[in-house]
């Protein structure tokens, strides 16, 4: 069988060796000396200015909402072909999410139908780099600063993406990483904001931490969201080899660029000139091909091939919220078809080549 991932992970006595120490500190979580390594090497890693980390990518999100202080039924323009996470975390935190469309080419927010989305109580836009591919930064960044709005990028898939050099966590006001266990960076759970403003990090620092600024003082009503020890570690360990990782994921999907090009009806992930890619996943769009996206799942399925229909369903048709907010999938047309045709292959850095080529046989076996 194999799987659609498989997480990446240090050789077990380097990890051993790093959370040695803890067993004569016990000092194991609360920003100990695991963590302010994880942070330094990540700031340097990412080329990031200032950077909190968090117990996993989705709170990081809240956080950074809730830090900016929006008031309830705000609104946020966002994309709905993401993970439920980048909504949820708009509607956990008291506000209105507003879709915008995406791209045909690359599945990122579509910048030219944001505006027309703008209403007086716009406070923020929340684009997404959706499987590694960066957003039209430059666009929805000028939109953003004509009308005063705050930009939050979900970078969950962007961890190691460098545009002409410059890392994917330099744009916008904000930018959220992801370090889940199925992504390219691993903490077990964890995530990271990445942000200009050292005020705001003051008080992201206090949110994840009881809303504590100083001894008995509590200057916010703030929750627990705090990376412990023993999570930074395997952070740690797994960022020195996070390079050789994206290398052995660089093999895996040029080889099924190898393989599928020139099928009919499969659209394949394009590189773009400029980008340092993480390869984070490898999407096909299944768009006149023989069988369609559900029935490619099928033959795959049957020969014990996991693949994930991501992302299936947009979040705005999911009925969690559809309902409250009246939105209607038809008016993210683009979003709608691609989450009906898209499947993701297996990738992972360990992935064989002969099992990089049994998938593409299955697939190639089905053109008529
Ligand atoms: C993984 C992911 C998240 C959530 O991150 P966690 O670390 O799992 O909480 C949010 N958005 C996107 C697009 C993701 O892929």
């Amino acid at each position: 069988m194999i799987n659609v991932t498989r997480s990446s992970m240090p050789p077990f006595e380097e990890y051993m060796e790093e959370i040695r120490e803890l067993w004569d500190t016990r000092f194991l979580t609360n920003g100990g000396v695991k963590h302010k390594k994880l942070e330094a090497m990540l700031k340097e890693y990412l080329n990031a200015p200032e950077l909190c980390l968090f117990t996993n990518g989705h709170l990081a999100l809240e956080y950074a909402l809730q830090a900016m202080g929006f008031e309830k039924d705000d609104e946020v323009i966002t994309t709905p072909f993401t993970f439920a996470s980048t909504t949820t975390s708009i509607v956990r935190s008291g506000l209105k999410p507003v879709f915008a469309d995406i791209k045909k080419d690359d599945f990122t927010m579509d910048a030219e139908k944001v505006e027309a989305l703008i209403t007086e109580k716009t406070r923020a836009i929340m684009p997404v780099h959706v499987y590694g591919n960066l957003c039209d930064t430059e666009k929805i960044e000028a939109i953003a600063q004509k009308h005063g709005l705050f930009v939050l990028y979900d970078a969950a898939h962007a961890f190691g993406v460098t545009k002409n050099g410059v890392s994917a966590a330099n744009f916008g006001d904000a930018s959220m990483f992801s370090f889940h266990a199925t992504k390219v960076f691993n903490t077990v759970e964890g995530g990271a904001l990445i942000f200009r403003d050292g005020q705001y990090g003051k008080k992201l620092e206090a949110l994840k931490n009881f809303g504590i600024t100083g001894r008995d003082e509590y200057s916010y009503a703030g929750g627990n969201a705090k990376m412990s020890e023993f999570h930074a570690a395997m952070g740690i360990c797994n960022l020195l080899h996070v390079n050789d990782e994206i290398e052995k994921r660089r093999a895996v999907f040029e080889r099924y660029i190898e393989n599928l090009s020139g099928a009919k009806g499969l659209l394949l992930p394009k590189t773009v000139p400029g980008i340092r890619h993480n390869y984070a996943y490898f999407p096909v769009v299944f768009d006149g091909f023989s069988i369609t996206r559900d029935e490619a799942q099928e033959k795959l399925s049957e020969n014990g091939i996991m693949s994930r229909k991501y992302f299936y369903p947009t979040t705005n048709a999911m009925p969690i919220f559809k309902e409250e907010y009246r939105i209607r999938p038809e008016d993210t047309p683009t979003a709608l078809e691609i989450s009906q045709k898209v499947l993701t292959l297996p990738l992972y850095a360990d992935m064989t080549m002969e099992d990089t080529d049994r998938i593409s046989e299955i697939l190639l076996r089905q053109e008529r």
